[in-house]
């Protein structure tokens, strides 16, 4: 994904700003990193140029010992 699209980028459950680490990043886009919901603390992984904001299933957050907002 592009550096620019991160204003864009909102957490899907809350809809609060993502914080940005990159991994890898080509002259283009960033190619691997993450992107994190500070108030949710979901982490939404980006793969191959392409961020995975689908939200995460409740179990998991649960698993992770995490407080589910309903
Ligand atoms: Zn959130």
């Amino acid at each position: 994904m592009r550096r620019s699209l991160l204003p864009i980028l909102c957490c899907p459950v809350c809809k609060g700003d993502l914080s940005l680490k990159v991994t890898v990043e080509n002259d283009i886009e960033i190619v691997e990193g993450e992107l994190s919901c500070p108030t949710c603390g979901v982490v939404y992984p980006i793969s191959e140029g392409i961020p995975d904001l689908l939200p995460r299933e409740k179990e998991d957050m649960v698993a992770r010992g995490e407080k589910v907002r309903q």
